[in-house]
């Protein structure tokens, strides 16, 4: 098991439930805008939420957002070690920094700052900002080397992340990380583009590497707004089976012996249960082949015939209903619950 680190009131590793975070991009020194979107963030699910501090003014700007936000914020930092004293001022919950730009007397001082105000420190090393080509596994002891220059200042609350846009690199980087440390990994692939396939890549990257035991925060960085970031995270965690308080959707794929209109069922039950947070299986299946079993397995089912359908709660078949009134019949059943 990792070690533990608090981020406000989030714990990072230690056993602790997958946190899902992403970073504001809105201008930190437009408070309001920037306090709009971390709260937005806040109402779908995100646990941290970081902001980037480029400048004086942005550090400033952090204080009064750090006031106002719900959630525990992580200051990014690049280049200026005085920005990141004055973000942990301000109210960071963590830092985020990436050694390769930032000076060793810098560390130093930010090392002491943070000590002081018992907030950890994650090392993100990006491939990007590596300016040679290194394998992953060079990555992996990139990031090692900075965690053990923080050690050396007797500095232990690190989080680390060795990020590229490539699937793999990023799956191997970690697994050699996790092998060689019990440091908390923030998780996820770096530029990973747009929405669709950023989120696949995304998926198969985090997704791998959460059903292999690693990984203690995700962060699905896609070329989107932070709030697609947000869902597509959380999706990935109900994916991997670790979010399970929501309502599943099980669905066939349709077929030449679909005897209904599996789609617009599927898809209209998923809209109307989106907002639950209950643990339910709702199975919507077309004809008997897979029906019957799927629909036994599922707390609520369907399984579709020529003009009736056959409603399955618990394993047994409770009702036939017309096949225009499906969708009310498992509504029913879903507030029932
Ligand atoms: S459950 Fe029936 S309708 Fe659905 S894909 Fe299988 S065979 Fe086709």
């Amino acid at each position: 098991m990792t070690r533990a680190v608090r981020v406000g009131n989030i714990t990072i590793g230690g056993g602790a439930k997958v946190s899902v975070q992403s970073m504001t991009n809105t201008l930190t020194t437009d408070i309001s805008s920037t306090v709009a979107q971390i709260n937005r963030l806040y109402n779908i699910g995100a646990d941290l939420v970081r902001v980037s501090v480029p400048d004086e003014a942005s550090a400033e700007a952090f204080s009064q957002i750090a006031k106002a936000s719900p959630l525990p914020l992580i200051a990014d930092i690049h280049f200026d070690y005085r920005l990141a004293l004055k973000a942990i001022a301000a109210g960071a919950a963590k830092i985020r920094i990436n050694p390769s730009n930032m000076g060793s007397s810098g560390i130093f001082e930010i090392v002491k700052a943070a000590k002081d105000k018992g907030i950890p420190i994650r090392v993100g090393v990006n491939r990007g900002s590596v300016k040679k080509e290194i394998s992953p596994k060079e990555l992996a002891l990139l990031a090692l080397d900075a965690a053990a220059e923080l050690e050396d200042k007797g500095f232990y609350d690190i989080v680390l992340a060795v990020k590229s846009s490539d699937v793999r690199a990023t799956i191997e980087a970690y697994r050699e990380l996790h092998a060689r440390c019990d440091y908390p990994l923030h998780i996820g692939l770096t530029e990973s583009g747009t929405p669709k396939f950023g989120e696949l890549k995304s998926a198969v990257a985090i997704g791998s590497l959460l059903a292999d035991g690693i990984g203690d925060t995700i962060r699905v960085s896609l070329t989107a707004e932070p709030e697609a970031e947000i869902e597509a995270g959380i999706r990935i965690l109900r994916a991997v089976g670790l979010r399970k308080d929501f309502v599943e959707v099980v669905a066939c794929p349709t077929c030449a012996r679909t005897n209904i209109d599996i789609v617009g069922i599927a898809e209209e039950i998923e809209r109307k249960t989106k907002h639950l947070d209950k643990r339910l299986k709702i199975a919507v299946m077309g004809c008997i082949v897979n029906g019957i079993g799927e629909s036994k397995v599922a707390d609520f089912g369907v399984c579709g015939g020529k003009s009736q359908s056959a409603i399955f709660k618990n394993k047994e078949i409770i009702a036939t209903v017309p096949n225009d009134k499906i969708i009310d019949e498992l509504m029913r059943l879903v507030e029932e619950y």
